[in-house]
């Protein structure tokens, strides 16, 4: 799995990307996650990258050409053309089945994330490099690192290796259309509050059941939207 992330602030990225499961999935080699710092391809004696819009207004605009040299060189090195991905708030709303979508363009060819700033970026480089725009939900942001490091995340611990088994991502909230069950761990005993006797029960059907049940009772709860999609795909009479 090889993800570019194209920004002009790699130190935040690299700081987040360094931690936890993400960090030791990098350095153990499972996943090829790295930042490439966009102003490292400018031209502009001043190192500038951005400027003025065309038309007046707020605010500044990031420039085509380095954008355009960073994914060339990109494109270069990797020997292909990657999925390009810009991080906007006009994208598809990022998903748990988008995520499984990019996941295999993660893995072939890879993944090329532009991370925008200020007031976005010159149309005209959308227009040439970008395969679609993806957005982490109906908000503005300053830039496009979160959104790119959500994506990443989403996208890297469904990856083979990275978390201990398939299982891991695959139970949990979204992945087969429902909420997860609640947890618990010890003490068993907590503040006087107890765990459901089931799960001390060490029945392992039983637990299956419970989980199932709660999972079905916790979206028609939290999420009746999700429920009922959920319900009309599996045309179950529940
Ligand atoms: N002027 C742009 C607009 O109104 O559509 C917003 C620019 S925003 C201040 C700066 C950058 O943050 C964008 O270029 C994009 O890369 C990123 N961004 C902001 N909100 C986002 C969101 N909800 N999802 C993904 N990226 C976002």
């Amino acid at each position: 799995m090889r993800i570019e992330i194209a920004t002009l602030f790699p130190a935040m990225c690299e700081a987040v990307l360094d931690e936890s499961i993400i960090g030791r999935a990098r350095r153990a080699g499972i996943i090829d996650v790295r930042c490439r710092d966009i102003r490292a391809y400018t031209l502009d004696k001043h190192r500038r990258v951005d400027d003025k819009p065309f038309g007046g207004g707020m605010g500044m605009v990031m420039q085509a050409e380095p954008i355009w040299r960073c994914w060339q060189a990109a494109c270069e090195e990797l020997g292909h053309r990657p999925y390009t991905i810009y991080l906007s708030p006009q994208g598809r709303t990022l998903t748990q089945g988008i995520a499984c979508e990019l996941a295999e363009k993660a893995e072939d060819p890879s993944l090329f994330l532009l991370c925008g700033h200020y007031e976005g970026v010159d149309q005209r480089i959308l227009d040439r490099i970008v395969d679609e725009e993806i957005s982490v939900g109906d908000y503005v942001l300053t830039g496009g690192e979160l959104p790119a490091l959500v994506l990443t995340d989403c996208i890297a611990r469904m990856c083979h290796g990275v978390l201990p088994a398939a299982a891991a991502f695959e139970d949990e909230s979204h992945f087969s259309g429902l909420l997860e069950y609640p947890q618990y761990t010890r003490p068993e005993i907590w503040e006087g509050e107890g765990v459901p006797e089931v799960l001390l029960s060490g029945h392992h059907r039983n637990i299956a059941k419970w989980r199932r049940d709660e999972s079905l009772r916790i979206t028609k709860e939290k999420r009746p939207d999700m429920f009922a999609a959920y319900l009309a795909k599996n045309d179950q009479n529940m």
